[in-house]
């Protein structure tokens, strides 16, 4: 077996397509040699040799010490230096790579070799004693830290003492014989602390420093940050030893770091740091000001230092070769490491550089103008969820943050405002020109109007489907749901939270893409939706087969949603239409009502104001299609709850409170998501789904001539069972219908459907699929039922589940694929049976999600439906899913 790669003098045994064999760092070296570029020869032990450690009590392969030795001789040969030799030393570095990059998993050992006669060569032939002993002094250091577990401190501490008997301050005021009596008491320190001399025999010293990067592999922080970021602990690492070069050999050595274009703005210009005169680690340590890398990039600020450009003109010029041959190479951004040896550019990293979104969606338009990579290339470059970074106005990076508490991230974007603690308060405060954050316990229909003049909601209870998450995603609102440290009391009008107290009027700010809630008004940077990021929705939608809708039913989302480039309308809840004060009397005045005539009389009330609501959508969303669903809210929500309301909503309406309180509590639920709701609703009381019906055609008729287009209105019908509850309110539509086209003596074109949102309804899809014209998968209700976990209190206990690995994710977020999915195939399957043409779509939460998405396009529904402001998501992530 190979166990050993080597690289370097424009060639390399691996190349880059290798990273799970060499690890990211180490196939990236291999390419770059193979490219000819300069890179310090060296070779990389293989992450298989990392797992044969583990599987054999912490134990080499036996070929393995012969294959290290060659490839010493390897580096040697083209170095001409010999490990261990007093005049003309070889001295590498160790380092860790594995597949994925775990940044800090493992220290760097540099300048490994040296001992009490190699640091007599270096010293030699670099003519620089000093140099030579510091070097000693760092390794000694470094090596006993990382190999032996001797602390940095105790170092620290001699270094200290020393300096303060000399009387200096700065490290580089110590000569070379003030470092080489520091290295004497270095050594004297392990011997104390370790019980053995520090080791001289530089074959003794990598194998100390390779066994302690494969040990690395299994220290508690790796361990932490593999399973933060889902990585496998059987991918293992890589050792790169590689030839030492010098950043800190005098004037016209350095060490820097790069980027090929701007990591933060995307912009084309080459953007880095370095230092004079240093070696890598005292970039990243931050010990002294580095320089630009150009002229142009130049930090605001950093006015004394020159650039690379200036002060190395010609070393910068081969960088910038350099880097136009990897970006060229890779066909992307790059991370780049360097050092310069005395007038000599090495390269020492190179990988695809982390960016923000911005700068992604920049340099992925860019790049395909450029004509080094495919326009699909670019739309499959940009992670869809990072898209919500650029739609709402988001918290500078740059400001600090002072953490109150956390809660779910239940809807994106930044917002800030005075504390209010109930809707009314809020409009009483909006209306007197103030910015407000909605703080409740949780939120129910009746906050709709206080949550539409917020900037933004946060509850202590309920998960990413709560009412308040999903009302704030469709209003395009950031959201805080679930944070449970909070305490609310709204009579008081506080907010607690570890014995700190939050007053109404006091300002907040709350990070929906975190779920941080934070104090004070933070500074916040505002979105643009033009330029890069429109060319690349347009060329994600060339590539997207599924359709994108949104979910919408106020005016201002179907505005937002044909912004966001919405093909139309998926889902409307037309019970958010009804919280409005000037109808709310009339809806409770509907379900006071003692019989059949009493309701009719208020519905006839609340006509106008419906048929007033799909006027405006169906005009607004002109030429495209619109999805209404009939009335589908738990009918208890609309009745007052405390006494306080009681008493007040019993004077207003002339109703004895003793009714309503009657009333109340015959409607009153335990779980109002699985009670008396969706179509059981219409077949109770039909004469509200003849109401709505005849509002959706009346504006269907009136649209059509205020505009000019024809409508063509699809009536959805909530939560039915199966066929015979559907075809029971479906005829009460069709018989409206028929009555508008003779009291109007217009024609009517319009389609009857329903959501499948049941596990019956699935199971039932054929015989449902006789009569529905269309399928819309409701997704929530689905996961709720199917998986028994009632969606507005399952933050409680779901995070456990996944914590545990029990479930893959958040199953309102992430379709459940192998339960719930497994219905919908059925739904999708056995519709198609009787109505091959059958439009499917799905509307629940899940339709804005691109795990999910990618599902969707998979069994082939006809599109997705989501909230205005994950429209752009939707359509990056089906252009995905289709590519
Ligand atoms: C659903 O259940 O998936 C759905 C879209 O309807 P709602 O969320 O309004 O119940
Ligand atoms: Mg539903």
């Amino acid at each position: 077996t190979k166990w050993v790669l080597t690289f370097g003098d424009g060639r390399a045994e691996g190349r880059a397509e290798l990273r799970e064999l060499l690890g990211g760092k180490g196939a990236n070296l291999a390419e770059m040699a193979n490219l000819g570029l300069p890179v310090p020869p060296g070779f990389t032990v293989t992450t298989e040799v990392c797992t044969h450690y583990y599987a054999n009590g912490r134990s080499y392969p036996t070929e393995l010490q012969a294959q290290v030795d060659a490839g010493l001789d390897h580096i040697q040969a083209i170095t001409g230096r010999v490990f261990g030799d007093a005049v003309n030393p070889l001295l590498v570095s160790v380092r860790s790579g594995s597949r994925a990059s775990m940044p800090g998993m493992m220290d760097t050992i540099l300048n490994l070799g040296l001992n009490d006669q190699t640091v007599a060569g270096l010293a030699e032939g670099s003519g620089n004693p000093r140099f030579a002993y510091d070097s000693y002094r760092r390794f000694i250091q470094m090596y006993s830290n990382v190999v032996l577990g001797v602390g940095h401190h105790s170092f620290e501490d001699i270094l200290e003492t020393a300096k303060e008997k000399k009387g200096v301050v700065e490290d580089t005021d110590l000569t070379a014989d003030d470092l080489l009596a520091l290295v004497a008491s270095y050594k004297a320190k392990v011997l104390k602390e370790t019980g053995e001399p520090f080791p001289q025999d530089p074959r003794d010293q990598l194998w100390g420093a390779i066994g302690a990067v494969f040990s690395s592999w299994m220290n508690a922080r790796a361990i932490t940050y593999r399973r933060l970021n889902d990585i496998p602990e059987s991918w293992g690492t890589a050792v790169n030893v590689q030839a030492m070069v010098f950043g800190n050999m005098g004037d016209t050595s350095a060490t820097g770091v790069a980027f090929t274009r701007n990591p933060s703005t995307g912009e084309n210009r080459l953007y880095g740091e370095f230092l004079v005169n240093a070696q890598g680690e005292d970039v990243v340590a931050g010990i002294r000001t580095p320089q630009p890398i150009t002229e142009a990039s130049r930090i605001e600020g950093n006015v004394a230092a020159p650039s690379l450009e200036k002060r190395l003109p010609e070393v910068f010029t081969e960088f910038v070769r350099v880097s136009n041959v990897l970006e060229k190479h890779y066909r992307d951004m790059q991370d780049l490491e360097f050092t310069v040896e005395r007038g000599k550019l090495w390269m020492l990293q190179a990988r695809n550089g982390k960016r923000t979104a911005k700068a992604a969606l920049k340099i992925a338009v860019d790049l395909a103008s450029e004509g080094l990579i495919t326009r699909d290339e670019a739309v499959a470059r940009i992670d869809p969820p990072s898209l919500d970074q650029l739609l709402h106005p988001t918290i500078d990076p740059k400001a600090e943050r002072k953490v109150i508490a956390t809660g779910l991230p239940a809807s994106p974007g930044a917002a800030q405002g005075e504390l209010v603690f109930s809707s009314e308060d809020a409009e009483v405060a909006v209306a007197a020109g103030k910015k407000v954050i909605l703080a409740r316990t949780e939120t129910s229909p009746e906050d709709i109007h206080g949550m539409h003049v917020s900037e933004g909601i946060l509850t202590t209870r309920g998960g990413m489907t709560s009412h308040a998450a999903v009302v704030a995603r469709g209003m395009g609102k950031p959201c805080v749901s679930g944070a449970g440290m909070l305490r609310i009391d709204e009579k008081s009008g506080t907010l607690t939270v570890t014995g700190r107290v939050f007053k109404a009027g006091d300002v907040v700010t709350i990070d929906g893409s975190t779920g941080q809630v934070l104090e004070g008004a933070v500074a916040m940077v505002q979105p643009e939706l033009s330029g890069d990021f429109a060319t690349l929705m347009r060329w994600a939608d060339e590539v997207r087969r599924m359709g994108v809708r949104a979910n919408a039913e106020t005016p201002d989302d179907a505005r937002a949603a044909r912004r966001f480039g919405a093909e139309g309308i998926g889902l409307s809840r037309t019970e958010h239409m009804f919280f409005d004060e000037s109808r709310i009397v009339s809806v409770r005045e509907m379900i006071l009502a003692d019989d059949e005539a009493g309701r009719r009389k208020a519905l006839g009330q609340l006509l106008p104001f419906q048929r007033a609501d799909f006027v405006a959508l169906f005009e607004i969303m002109k030429g495209l299609p619109v999805t209404i669903r009939l009335l589908d809210p738990p009918l208890h929500e609309f009745l007052p709850h405390t006494e306080k309301d009681m008493a007040e909503v019993s004077a207003a309406m002339g109703v004895d409170v003793e009714k309503l309180r009657a009333r109340a509590a015959e409607l009153s639920e335990f779980n109002p998501m699985l009670g008396f709701r969706g179509c059981r609703l219409a077949i109770a009381y039909p004469e509200i789904a003849e109401m709505q019906a005849r509002a959706i055609f009346e504006a269907a008729i009136e649209a059509a001539k205020s505009t000019g287009a024809p409508v063509t209105p699809e009536v959805m019908v909530p939560l039915v069972m199966g066929r015979p509850d559907f075809d029971f309110v479906k005829a009460r539509i069709d018989a409206v219908a028929k009555l508008v086209e003779e009291e109007t003596g217009e024609k009517l074109v319009y389609q009857v459907g329903t959501m499948i949102e049941l596990p019956r309804a699935c199971l039932k899809a054929d015989e449902i699929a006789e009569t529905a014209e269309f399928f819309s998968f409701g997704t929530n209700d689905l996961t709720q039922t199917a998986l028994g976990i009632s969606r507005d209190d399952a933050a409680t206990f779901l995070k456990h589940y996944t914590d545990k690995h029990l479930l893959p994710s958040d199953p309102f977020v992430t379709i459940d694929r192998e339960g719930v999915g497994e219905l919908v195939v059925l739904g999708v399957e056995r519709g198609r049976a009787v109505r091959p043409k059958i439009k499917l779509g799905i509307c629940g939460e899940h339709g804005g999600d691109p795990a999910s998405i990618a599902f969707c396009e998979e069994i082939g529904l006809d599109y997705v439906s989501c909230s205005p402001y994950r429209v752009p998501i939707a359509r990056l992530a089906a252009a995905q899913a289709a590519l």
